[in-house]
């Protein structure tokens, strides 16, 4: 996915401007991409329309890189979806607070839960008890016990014979007596969804009363978690989702079809067999990772002050060759006024300080600069690309399409014609300093 999505990117930002059908192009390759993922179609679909429908016609066509800005809107989406502030586990709550652990067979539930466990025990020193509700598998409750023991979190004794729901009472029992402030209840899972199970969770989901309901999935399941999730979250109060074995995911895809299905927060993400191995889910990370750009957000930041190199190292040769016509002093102003006015130019073009008598004379502020440009753009193609041609009559006309006086038409045209003299002279001294200025 992330190849692919930098290739699309690639090719936006080489292209000039950024059509509506460039947006519809751009975006079927998003699409295949994310499919590609194995991103549920009806959630991929979704995420392209809400992107269209914010790209199409807005940002996109007056921005100053149509490419830059495309990851932009990508990005602000997938944050949207995902989410926009990292969640916690919540603990506001009477305690014993109640944590249940539910999922699919083989998900993560068991290693999860003593992860939290930890977590919660020597990060915010509580005091946590350990439940294994799984009746189903013998050895299940010892691998929950034998966790505890290496992390010296108690886990609740095993008695034989107990129903899932007699465990989970006995549970906040010994917990309530006990004085822990939170109990993880880790259940049964099956390996599909199935009557049985929902049956038996939605039980000790009556009796256990959680504050949280952590439905566990397993990022590599594809399109199975998706359903998975739907369907846990139907029949339980789900209150967020930790995605484990996104270790072994890199492209992503699983967080935002899983986001976007239930609405449930991811919390957590599992992210190796450790019990150490527990990390906060940042939405701001994920995306960065769909979109395979690691440097992304700062990119885009920066894309409102960017000038496009291949346009200004276009005109850094015009100008050395002495070819410098109204057009490309228009240009040069655009830029400027997207750089920040004068005050940012200067700034960021140490080589320009040199120009600065000629700009000073010819009266060259921001205000100014809107005005001559607005002069620029009442003459014809013909005229801009050929300043000679500009008698008197020609004067006038552009003059009062502007708006302006033919002293201001005359004005810019000399400085024009400076600028234009110096420019040539510097192009054939060597052009270095052209080279600075322009090329990049
Ligand atoms: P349960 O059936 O839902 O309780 O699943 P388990 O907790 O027993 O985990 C099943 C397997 O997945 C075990 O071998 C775990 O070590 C492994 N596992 C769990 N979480 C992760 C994870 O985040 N990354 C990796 N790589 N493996 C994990
Ligand atoms: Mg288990």
């Amino acid at each position: 996915l992330s190849d692919r999505l930098s290739g699309i990117f690639d090719g936006l930002t080489k292209r000039g401007a950024l059509s509506e059908k460039d947006v519809n192009e751009a975006l079927r390759e998003v699409r295949r991409a994310l499919l590609e993922a194995d991103v549920a179609l009806e959630v991929v679909r979704a995420f392209v329309e809400q992107v269209r429908a914010r790209a199409v016609g807005v940002e996109v066509l007056k921005s100053v890189s149509p490419g830059q800005q495309v990851i932009k809107i990508v990005h602000d989406e997938l944050v949207a979806v995902l989410g926009s502030d990292a969640q916690t586990i919540d603990l506001a709550s009477v305690p014993p607070v109640p944590i249940l652990m539910v999922g699919l067979q083989g998900s993560g539930k068991t290693t999860t839960t003593a992860k939290i466990a930890k977590r919660l025990t020597e990060r915010e020193k509580k005091k946590v008890l350990m439940a294994s509700l799984d009746t189903r598998r013998p050895a299940a409750m010892e691998q929950l016990r034998v966790l505890g023991e290496q992390l010296e979190v108690p886990t609740l004794p095993i008695v034989e014979g107990q129903s899932a729901v007699q465990i989970a009472r006995r549970a906040m029992d010994a917990a309530r007596l006990g004085g822990h402030d939170v109990v993880l209840l880790d259940t049964a899972g099956r390996t599909t969804v199935d009557e049985a199970l929902m049956s038996e969770t939605a039980e000790i989901e009556a009796v256990a009363k959680p504050h949280e309901v952590l439905l566990v999935v397993d990022a590599l399941t594809g399109q199975d978690a998706v359903n998975t999730a739907r369907a846990f979250d139907e029949r339980l109060d789900v209150t967020g989702i930790v995605l484990t074995r996104v270790d072994g995911d890199g492209r992503g895809g699983a967080a935002l079809a899983m986001r976007a299905v239930t609405g449930k927060p991811i919390k957590l993400i599992g992210t190796g067999e450790k019990t150490d191995a527990l990390e906060e889910f940042h939405p701001q990370r994920i995306a960065g990772r769909i979109l395979g750009q690691g440097d992304i957000v700062s990119l885009v930041e920066k894309a409102a002050q960017d000038i496009d190199q291949e346009k200004a190292a276009k005109m850094a040769k015009r100008m050395q060759k002495g070819a410098f016509d109204l057009n490309d002093l228009k240009e040069q102003m655009q830029q400027m006024q997207k750089l920040g006015g004068m005050g940012g130019l200067m700034g960021m073009m140490p080589g320009i300080g040199k120009m600065k008598k000629q700009i000073d004379q010819a009266g060259i502020d921001d205000k100014a600069i809107t005005r001559q440009i607005a002069i620029i753009q009442s003459m014809t193609p013909k005229e801009r690309a050929k300043p000679d041609l500009l008698k008197a009559s020609r004067k006038k006309r552009i003059a009062a399409g502007s708006g302006m006086q033919v002293a201001d038409v005359n004005k810019l045209l000399k400085m024009h014609r400076q600028m234009a003299d110096m420019m040539k002279a510097m192009g054939k001294k060597k052009g270095g300093m052209l080279g600075n200025l322009f090329g990049g």
